[in-house]
């Protein structure tokens, strides 16, 4: 495990401190960059769009110490969107892009000259594999904490009951993390849980590794 682990567990105690505000979404990114860090999550914007936890993590970065450097990584719960804006009725479209503010996090990545990142779970919806990023000139730094990755997963597994929700007409995810609170599927519980068991919790089989 690196320090990174780290930060992408304090990116994912951030996002469940803000677990039930109304904005927040369902992903958590920390840009790190020479000893400083933001952390920031998805927001639902006034207008309906949903600014990427990527995107917000650069702004509040930029707002707070400038331009982040060349040396600057990027992580995120969630592997970055690479997929063009669109509307399509697809699962992927209606996750990555039908509503999402601007380009691709991928894209913006590149255009601000951060070219490393992390996650916790690889996004199928825009990605094959890791190459997916490295076709592209990222370098991919391994995350391997299984509190990390078990909360990032339940992350990304509740992203099709949300966009349920939304083809129904709700807004934002509020009513869905109520409905998730305390089960099994709570992606906040599974890391809190997790958190309090510390070290001594288990990885599954096939979760291998050192
Ligand atoms: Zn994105």
């Amino acid at each position: 495990m690196s320090i990174y682990d780290d930060y992408l567990k304090k990116a994912l105690r951030h996002l469940f401190d803000h677990w039930m505000d109304e904005r927040v979404g369902l992903v958590a990114a920390a840009l790190i960059d020479s000893g400083k860090d933001v952390y920031a999550t998805s927001v639902l914007n006034p207008d309906g769009t949903w600014k990427h936890a990527e995107r917000n993590a650069l702004e509040q970065f930029e707002a707070t110490y400038g331009k982040p450097g060349p040396s600057a990584v990027m992580l995120s719960t969630l592997s970055p969107c690479v997929r063009a804006a669109g509307s399509g009725d697809a699962y992927g479209d209606q996750k990555n892009a039908a509503r999402r503010q601007d380009e691709s996090c991928s894209a913006l990545l590149k255009q601000h000259g951060i070219t490393t990142i992390g996650f916790g779970t690889l996004d199928n919806e825009d990605a094959r594999d890791n190459s997916s990023y490295t076709d592209l000139g990222f370098n991919v730094i391994d995350i391997r904490d299984r509190i990390v990755l078990a909360a990032c997963k339940a992350l990304n597994d509740t992203f099709p009951a949300y966009i349920e929700a939304e083809a129904r007409g709700e807004t934002g995810c509020v009513a869905l993390k109520e409905q998730l609170l305390g089960s099994l599927l709570c992606p906040k519980t599974i890391f809190e849980r997790g958190a309090d068991c510390g070290a001594s919790i288990k990885g599954s089989p096939e979760s291998g590794g050192v």
